[in-house]
């Protein structure tokens, strides 16, 4: 499984249409800074469901769609496309290829389809559950968070590395236990 491509339309600083090609391995996005490179990772977490405007960098989900420049009026809606390679089938879905697209308007909620078809967030979700993207997976590292980690004590770093491996809950129920 691997992101094969993103459509942006409305999206942030992405008025026009965008379309942006991933190859399977490694992808790297360079550009001056603001020239949209996090808001290009902003669209992955929300295509796949986030609802969160703080994680989004902004302070109201509306904030997503285009704001106007001084040459270019506002636009009334944002939309974001993503393509999945699904031939290995890590998706539980009958298909090769997985497409998840989100639509915002201004003045109401989100509409998403899987393969063209209407959906709600909670199939999206499930969709990705168990791939190990969406919803609650730490799939997305941001820049501030990076910091924290490099920054971190000795101790606070050994939890990332536990929490990460899974062993973190066994930790506190061992502590818990020995607290009794
Ligand atoms: P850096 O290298 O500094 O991290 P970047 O390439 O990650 O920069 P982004 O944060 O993705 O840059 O883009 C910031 C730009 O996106 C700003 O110019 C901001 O005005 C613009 N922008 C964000 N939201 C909107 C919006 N809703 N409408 C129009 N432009 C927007
Ligand atoms: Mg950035």
């Amino acid at each position: 499984m691997y992101l094969k491509s993103l459509t942006l339309r409305g999206f942030k600083s992405f008025a026009s249409s965008t379309t942006l090609h991933f190859e399977p391995g490694i992808t790297c996005v360079v550009g001056p800074n603001g020239s949209g490179k996090s808001n290009v990772v902003d669209a992955i977490a929300w295509v796949m469901g986030e609802q969160g405007a703080k994680s989004l960098r902004g302070g109201k989900m509306e904030d997503v769609i285009f704001a106007g420049t001084a040459g270019r009026a506002p636009l009334g809606r944002a939309e974001v496309v993503l393509t999945i390679d699904n031939t290995d089938g890590a998706l539980p879905i009958d298909y090769a290829e997985v497409t998840i697209s989100r639509i915002m308007f201004r003045n109401g909620g989100s509409e998403y389809s899987i393969n063209g078809r209407t959906s709600r967030l909670l199939d999206v979700q499930e969709l990705l559950s168990d791939s190990g993207i969406g919803r609650e997976m730490h799939v997305i590292v941001g820049q501030g968070r990076l910091d924290s980690i490099l920054h971190a004590t000795p101790e606070d770093r050994r939890g990332f590395v536990e929490e990460a491996a899974g062993v973190l809950k066994h930790r506190k129920r061992k502590e818990k236990a020995l607290r009794k």
